[in-house]
């Protein structure tokens, strides 16, 4: 799976790695930044990473 990090502030960018590995990132780096999202939102962040991470798949067609 190929992920690119939707946060604008963020450059992560990474090829053939695991949901589990891009969902570490998230929370090492954008913990705050999903919390207040849940905290605006009233969604779990749990609910929140699991959006991410949906939003920053890439499919490409080749
Ligand atoms: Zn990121």
């Amino acid at each position: 799976m190929n992920f690119n990090c939707v946060f604008p502030s963020c450059n992560y960018k990474q090829n053939n790695i695991e949901e589990e590995e891009f969902l570490k990132h998230l929370k090492e780096k954008h913990k705050e930044e999903m919390e207040e999202v849940s905290n605006k939102t009233c969604i779990p962040v749990t609910m929140v990473e699991m959006m991410t991470v949906s939003n920053s798949k890439v499919f490409i067609n080749s």
